[in-house]
């Protein structure tokens, strides 16, 4: 079953690709689901240099709406959130007026203020240790169909006993909470060089300590790249031993269940 639950596209500045042309794609290849999660802005456009502008919403959300009506298979109109606490109520009504939120870390906020990003170098133990709070702490809001990337923080550093605490934390929580948590095929394209990066084998395998069961994504910024990894990923979910999640339609909102559970 081919599905994606985890897209980009041109608006949010640093991928490529019309919602129309995705979901063409997606239907050219026998598509079961879509699900576009484009990188959601914030009302007072705090960190704005990774995502759309936040007057451009509703123009990303026609487009994703308009794709669906025509396609043989849902199309979900989602967003991937970097959450903080005091956007809580903002999120909250976004979870209710869209399909489906997953939630990404992609920067920590340290006690000064300053944001910093594993996708760069200097992620320092207490930003991983930060990371971990953040993953938990967005798990903890009920809002997310998955966490996307679990392992993002190993893009610029080993796997070393502050990472394996991490991962102990974020998968602990992910079971204790039922979130699943994602395999993702954009680390695999992107490459982390001497670095551990994701999907990291060493995340998964601590992971499958207390997960049984993952999603895949391609995480696409790329229409080609839409269904590149997902082969890729099931794989790498098997050899940790955990099921793929299969996703179905519950009153317009995409679920995610073990393939034995329908
Ligand atoms: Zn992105
Ligand atoms: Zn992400």
């Amino acid at each position: 079953m081919l599905y994606n639950l985890h897209t980009h596209s041109h608006y949010c500045g640093h991928g490529s690709g019309e919602i129309s042309e995705y979901a063409e794609y997606a239907a050219s290849k026998g598509f079961s689901m879509l699900g576009f999660s484009e990188h959601c802005p914030f009302p007072d456009s705090l960190l704005g240099n990774s995502r759309m502008p936040f007057s451009s919403m509703a123009l990303y959300e026609d487009d994703v709406r308009r794709a669906g009506a025509s396609l043989p298979f849902p199309v979900y109109l989602g967003y991937e959130i970097d959450y903080y606490d005091e956007y809580s109520s903002f999120f909250r009504s976004l979870s209710e007026r869209t399909d489906f939120l997953i939630a990404g870390v992609h920067y920590v906020r340290r006690p000064d203020g300053t944001f910093r990003t594993p996708f760069n170098p200097g992620f320092s133990d207490d930003d991983v240790k930060r990371y971990a709070d953040a993953a938990v702490k967005v798990m903890e809001t009920g809002l997310l169909t998955f966490l996307a990337h679990p392992d993002v923080f190993l893009c610029r550093r080993p796997f070393d006993k502050v990472a394996e605490d991490a991962a102990r934390t974020i998968a602990s929580a992910a079971a204790e909470l039922s979130v699943p948590l994602e395999v993702n095929g954009n680390g695999l394209l992107k490459g982390c060089g001497e670095n551990e990066g994701y999907p990291s084998p060493h995340f998964w395998r601590i992971a499958s300590e207390y997960v049984d069961s993952a999603v895949v994504s391609s995480d696409a910024h790329a229409v080609r790249n839409l269904d590149r990894t997902h082969s890729f990923c099931r794989a790498f979910a098997g050899v940790f031993g955990l099921s793929v999640l299969e996703p179905y339609d519950d009153n317009g909102r995409p679920r995610l269940r073990k393939a034995d559970q329908s």
